[in-house]
């Protein structure tokens, strides 16, 4: 019930084929794009926004033209993130923007200057895309033996603003360092989309706002509260058990993070390949603004040295003249150690410790944001993301998995190495097209 998921039932209701159903083990489907809601505004529980999609996500676009996103190859103006979009508080004072302008010495800004030509040159290949599978080209498969941070010492870079703001990116959107991080995967985050695209999309409860589209068009095929336990393989498909239930199918889209297969399919091989970064978010309820010192608030706010990646604002996109009360969804990847040991911290302390360790970052910056916040959600994710640990993008196990075809079929997003919403619809609708040509040839 994430949006690989969702996506594989959008592709089969819209090929007309209605003969399934989705087992969701939550109560609310939507996977890392949950959304939640109070008396102010709904926001997100992760995923809050997609860039403004390239033209090799042909399923993206698609699904976007459905939903009315893009009208006539113009994006809606509403779903595109308003200005100020994003905001750095550094040295005492906010910059706009995350990449630090701020206090660079001539070094820095030769830095930043020599690597965004770097990047631009892999954009150019062609090889770094969205999605992954349609550039992926093995004559960058070197990058993929590396960490990026050894691929910046490689190249001379040791600006100290360059490398927090390469681990801001590596931390936000892969939950790892860069020195955890594949090479081949830092320079896509980078390479992939073109500098001077317009948006993101984004909406107030995030890619929550997607899946609720989604649940529109295929919420009948939904089972919640269904968690698979158990699939075994038949003479004419696979058996599911989900609780006191079996299902019979023909085939299976296994949309379930894919590290799961092992613990749930029979006589399946342990997997090396599939490393994952754990995360905390959490949503704040704000009565009032705190004290900005002046900056206007923005989307998205980030502090410089903070070990968490900062919060978005989710009346942000409102169109009302005055707001007041929020809420702040502020987003945390435990990045630093080992995911497993990091995964036992997150379960061991308690709310009352994540609400402390919360704060405690915002006041650095906002001094009464304790007088202005009258509650706190807390979500703790283990297994939140996958991470392109080196050599996960040119994994041979991760690409088998995504090439199979049969009765059972992978989907998750994990399946490209990184975890984006491009990469879960693509896998997801796949994999529905694999089925639709068994089924009808
Ligand atoms: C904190 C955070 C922020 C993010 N922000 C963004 C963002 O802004 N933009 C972006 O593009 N991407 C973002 N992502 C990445 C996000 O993971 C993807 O965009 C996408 O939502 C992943 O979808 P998925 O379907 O592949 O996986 P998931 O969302 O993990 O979905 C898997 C689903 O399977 C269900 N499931 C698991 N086990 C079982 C079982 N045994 N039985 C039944 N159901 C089961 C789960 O409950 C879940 O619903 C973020 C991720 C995190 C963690």
């Amino acid at each position: 019930g994430g949006i690989a998921g969702l996506s594989a039932a959008w592709r089969l209701r819209k090929r007309g084929f209605t003969d399934f159903v989705l087992l969701e083990m939550n109560a609310q489907p939507g996977g890392n794009a949950r959304w939640g809601e109070n008396e102010i505004t709904a926001y997100p529980w992760a995923a809050h926004y997609v860039p403004v999609p390239g033209p090799k996500a042909e399923y993206v676009r698609e699904l976007f033209e459905d939903l009315g996103v893009l009208k006539n190859g113009q994006w809606e103006e509403r779903y595109l993130a308003y200005a100020p979009q994003e905001r750095l508080f550094l040295y005492g004072r906010w910059q706009e923007g995350i990449e630090p302008a701020v206090g660079l010495t001539p070094k820095d800004r030769d830095q930043f200057q020599r690597i965004e030509n770097l990047f631009s040159e892999f954009r150019k290949s062609g090889s770094f895309t969205v999605p992954v599978e349609l550039g992926l080209s093995s004559k960058f498969q070197d990058l993929d033996r590396i960490s990026f941070s050894d691929w910046l010492r490689q190249q001379g870079f040791d600006s100290r603003l360059l490398h927090w703001y390469i681990n801001y990116a590596c931390r936000d959107d892969y939950g790892a360092l860069a020195s955890d991080t594949s090479a081949w995967a830092g320079i896509h985050y980078f390479s992939s989309r073109e500098s001077e695209e317009k948006g993101p999309l984004t909406w107030p409860e995030g890619n929550g706002w997607i899946t609720r589209r989604l649940l529109e068009r295929v919420g009948e095929n939904i089972r919640t509260t269904q968690m698979v336990h158990r699939i075994t393989q038949t003479r004419r498909g696979a058996s599911l058990f989900a609780g006191e239930m079996e299902f019979q199918a023909e085939f299976v889209i296994f949309a379930a993070p894919t590290f799961l297969a092992p613990y749930l399919l029979e006589n399946f091989p342990r997997l090396r390949d599939f490393v994952y970064s754990p995360w905390l978010t959490a949503n704040l309820t704000l009565d009032r603004y705190p004290e900005s010192r002046g900056a206007e608030p923005s989307w998205d706010t980030v502090f410089l040295d903070s070990p968490a990646l900062g919060y978005v604002d989710a009346m942000h996109q409102s169109l009302r003249t005055h707001v007041d009360r929020t809420v702040w969804t502020f987003y945390w990847a435990l990045a630093e150690g080992a995911p497993a040991q990091n995964r036992q911290v997150l379960l061991e302390r308690d709310w009352a410790y994540w609400k402390e360790a919360i704060l405690h970052d915002l006041e650095r910056v906002h001094s009464d944001i304790r007088q202005c916040v009258s509650r706190i959600d807390i979500m703790r994710m283990g297994h939140a993301m996958i991470r392109p640990a080196v050599g996960a993008i040119f994994s041979e196990e991760r690409r088998r998995l995504s090439r199979l075809s049969g009765r059972i079929l992978f989907s998750n997003s994990d399946l490209s190495g990184i975890s984006i919403f491009e990469e879960a619809q693509y896998h997801g609708v796949e994999a529905a097209q694999k089925v639709l040509r068994q089924l009808h040839g």
